[in-house]
């Protein structure tokens, strides 16, 4: 390993070039810098809101009961923010959580 190799940065987090929204508006499908397709039901990106009613900030621990999200909710609006992540709001008025790139290549399933 050189020199050179050892102080190169971290790499970059990947992040989405495209976002598009299902017509029906119950799902995302999201297009990736190295090329990838993933998407997710809005039932799922629900579930998984990162914010602070829906997940514990001092114990990480989900508080939101993914049952409680019901399986025809849909995606109401959604934001850019920054060039960093995305903020949805859904059909039952949420709208707080912001989901970060990472989280959401982790969270949608790659598309065949
Ligand atoms: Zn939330």
């Amino acid at each position: 390993m050189s020199f050179w190799d050892r102080i190169k940065p971290a790499p970059k987090p990947v992040s989405a070039t495209d976002v598009q929204l299902a017509p029906d508006a119950s799902a995302l499908s999201l297009t990736w810098e190295d090329g990838a397709r993933t998407s997710a039901s809005a039932q799922v990106l629900r579930q998984q809101c990162p914010c602070a009613a829906c997940v514990d900030e001092w114990t990480n621990r989900r508080t939101l009961d993914p049952a409680r999200v019901p399986a025809d909710i849909r995606i109401q609006a959604l934001q850019p923010v920054g060039n960093y992540a995305l903020t949805l709001t859904f059909t039952d008025g949420h709208g707080t959580g912001i989901y970060p790139w990472p989280l959401l290549r982790e969270i949608t399933q790659p598309q065949g």
